[in-house]
């Protein structure tokens, strides 16, 4: 399969729109015209990964994370960042990266952590909004509402997801009286006219409102086209950081620490714990990677814990008292996409896939002097 359609099908499941603007992400190594037959699946574009991903005999390695976030003038073997790009070539292996995108993404890392815990009506933290959409409603004479529901969809009205055309009408009596000076299509000065209508309303995207209400006027015989444009409330969608939904039953906050220990794969750091470990977790919010800046929206859904990861002193001291933190490392909260990702392009394209098994959290073990043993010096 070419590189080209390999990234069109990730595309599909990340689309790069959904990035951040600051970030990295797409094609950073490879030519879109190369054959790709395996491809491999971390969370970091190092030196070890880019080993195991052509030891498994891949001709694409998929990260989360940027290789490079800032500019670089270099790519040359003497830097870490420039091996890498190295090794990549000359094993004929290209990197994507993937990552605020599948972050936001539906079934990203944030909703594949939400699923290892296996919360119940998970919804983004921070849900992005839907496009902003008018519905417009036109009366025409009913022999004419076909000319105009096909200028209203040729002008781009009647999309919805994976649907085009789409309208709905209803017919009856229209009323006017041309006075002098109307030029009416039909009718007579003075004259009350009754005319056989249909109302026909499409949805269309606001941007696209001054050229639909041309369209509409162009196709309608009326020299005043009687309407109505209304807007929609935008409703918030499936995609956005962060996940908050329920536990399938209350857990002490104890237990979900050692739980949550156990379902993501293991690390120097362990699962820190702020709160009574014996208070009950009904709700909780998740957020795969760096996720402080998601505490006071994680306050505001009634969260009673939030998993996340790289909490620092100040935010997680100033944290809402009643919310619980679960703080484990940054690495081991965003690997659990990693065998989603990889079974997702799997059943799409019918690709051979693996997943990284190296631990690339930058903490190795850790000294632990038991805390009741003495306070600070
Ligand atoms: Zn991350």
């Amino acid at each position: 399969m070419l590189l080209a359609d390999v990234l069109a099908a990730l595309e599909r499941d990340w689309p790069a729109r959904l990035a951040e603007p600051w970030d990295a992400v797409g094609l950073v190594v490879g030519d879109p015209a190369d054959d790709v037959q395996h491809v491999h699946f971390a969370v970091d574009p190092v030196e070890e990964v880019v080993a195991e991903a052509l030891a498994a005999g891949a001709q694409l390695l998929v990260t989360h994370h940027p290789l490079y976030l800032r500019g670089t003038t270099s790519v040359a073997a003497t830097t870490p960042k420039g091996r890498v790009v190295q090794a990549l070539a000359r094993g004929g292996c290209a990197l994507l990266v993937a990552h605020t995108n599948a972050d936001r993404a539906a079934h990203g890392v944030n909703a594949a952590l939400a699923g290892l815990l296996g919360l119940q009506g998970a919804v983004p933290l921070e849900p992005l909004p839907g496009e902003p959409l008018d519905r417009l409603g036109v009366y025409v004479p009913v022999a004419d509402a076909a000319r105009l529901r096909d200028a209203l969809h040729g002008a781009g009205a009647g999309a919805a997801g994976a649907y085009d055309s789409c309208s709905w009408s209803v017919t009856g009596e229209g009323r006017y009286r041309p006075l002098e000076g109307s030029h009416p299509a039909v009718g007579a000065h003075g004259r009350l006219e009754v005319a056989a209508e249909a109302r026909v309303e499409v949805v269309l995207p606001r941007a696209l409102r001054p050229q639909v209400l041309a369209a509409m006027r162009a196709a309608h015989p009326y020299e005043v086209v009687a309407h109505d444009v209304v807007e929609l409330a935008v409703e918030p969608q499936a995609t956005g950081l962060g996940r908050v939904g329920d536990l399938p039953e209350p857990v002490r906050l104890g237990a979900l620490a050692e739980r949550v220990a156990q379902l993501l794969p293991a690390t120097a750091w362990g699962v820190r714990v702020r709160g009574d470990r014996d208070r009950l977790v009904r709700r909780l919010a998740v957020c795969g990677g760096a996720g402080d800046s998601l505490l006071v929206a994680v306050a505001r859904t009634g969260a009673d814990a939030f998993l996340t990861s790289d909490l620092r002193h100040h935010p997680a001291q100033e944290a809402a008292e009643d919310l619980a933190l679960l703080d484990a490392a940054h690495w081991a909260t965003e690997w659990p996409w990693l065998p989603v990702a990889a079974g997702r392009l799997a059943d799409a394209t019918g690709l051979a896939t693996s997943v990284s098994r190296l631990v690339t959290d930058p903490f190795s073990p850790r000294a632990t002097p038991d805390p009741m043993d003495r306070g600070p010096a």
